[in-house]
This record gives structure tokens, C-alpha cells and sequence, in this order.
């Protein structure tokens, strides 16, 4: 019989991880389920159907997983922004502010051409923070974000806000 599963029934919740008092949401279970997995890259992706994307952008680390999958399907490029002293080549590098202290995350300088049509993946939009550094970065290399896609988003957080402040469009597969 035909499962009829939404995409929230596949994510675990873990409790006090990495620290006490967070509900980490674990998106493994949903990309270790064929159904999950595949119903996930084609929600994330139906938005942007017939628009003009030269490249996925994903933020490390679920975001490789995601925009991998979503590049591929969209016959597109895929373009990784990593954490600080991962990347080989020349970087742009864009500083934000988490919880406890900064962290810093960083692009190739010639990953993205001015004028380049861009989707942003990620797994989840929490504060916003880390999609911001990433939309920074993009738009530094003269990018164009057409959108902003995550698989979870915890409004009460203000995430979305922060990023549709920003003139993004954001697209959320379920709260
Ligand atoms: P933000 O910068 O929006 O506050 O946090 C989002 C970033 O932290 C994303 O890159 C996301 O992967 C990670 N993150 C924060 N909380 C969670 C969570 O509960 N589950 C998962 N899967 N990722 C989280």
C-alpha cells in the first residue's frame, strides 16, 4: 500500500543536542528514506520550475546533500559555501554572529560570475544568520538570488523575516 508520509513525519526530533535544552531537528531520517529524500528535492524545486537558475548554492554541511540532488534535477551547477579554511582555492570570506561567538563561512572567488542566476538550499532556517552570511557572499560576486529554499524553518526564530527583510524569497517545505 501506498505510504502517505508527509515530509515532517520523516525528521526526528533529538533532544539536548548538542547542548542541553535544544531540540535539534535530524533531517538524516529523512534523506536515509527513498520516499522522503525524493519527495523533499522535487518540493524544494517545484517553486523554481521554468525560471533561469545558473547555479545551486548550498551551505555546508546538509545543504551539499540537498543542493546536490536539487542541482542535479535542475540540470544546473552546484556551488558550496563551506565553514572557514575548508576551501582549496581563492575564497571571499563573510563573518556572522551565532548564539555563543562568530563564526565565519567562505566561497570561491570565481565560483559565481556577475549576473549568474542563483537558488540558496539548506536544510534548515533557524535565526537566519548562516543563510544571511551565504546571501552576502553571493551577492558580493554579483549574483542574482532568485530564491531560498530549507526543508525546515522555525518561525520563531525569525529566519524568514530576517531573510524577506533582505528582499529574499523563501521557500519552506514545512514549520
Ligand atoms: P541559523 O543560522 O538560521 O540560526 O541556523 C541554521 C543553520 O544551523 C543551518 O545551517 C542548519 O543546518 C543549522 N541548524 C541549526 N539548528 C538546527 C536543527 O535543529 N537541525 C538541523 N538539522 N540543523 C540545524
Amino acid at each position: 500500500m501506498a505510504q502517505h508520509k508527509a515530509i515532517r513525519d520523516y525528521i526526528r526530533t533529538i533532544v539536548d543536542f548538542p547542548h542541553e535544552g535544544i531540540l535539534f531537528r535530524d533531517v538524516t531520517t529523512l534523506f536515509a528514506d527513498p520516499r522522503g529524500f525524493r519527495m523533499a528535492v522535487d518540493q524544494m524545486l517545484h517553486p523554481y520550475a521554468g525560471l533561469r537558475i545558473d547555479k545551486v548554492v548550498g551551505l555546508e554541511a546538509r545543504g551539499f546533500i540537498l543542493g546536490g540532488a536539487v542541482a542535479h534535477q535542475l540540470g544546473t551547477g552546484f556551488v558550496p559555501i563551506r565553514k572557514k579554511g575548508k576551501l582549496p582555492g581563492a575564497t571571499i570570506s563573510q563573518a556572522y554572529t551565532l548564539e555563543y561567538g562568530e563564526a565565519i563561512v567562505e566561497l570561491h572567488d570565481d565560483a559565481i560570475q556577475p549576473g549568474e542566476t542563483i537558488l540558496l538550499v539548506d536544510d534548515l532556517l533557524a535565526t537566519g544568520g548562516t543563510a544571511e552570511a551565504g546571501i552576502k557572499l553571493i551577492e558580493r560576486l554579483g549574483g542574482q538570488i532568485i530564491g531560498c529554499a530549507f526543508v525546515v524553518d522555525l518561525p520563531d526564530l525569525g529566519g524568514r523575516k530576517r531573510l524577506e527583510a533582505m528582499g529574499m524569497d523563501v521557500h519552506v517545505l514545512c514549520e
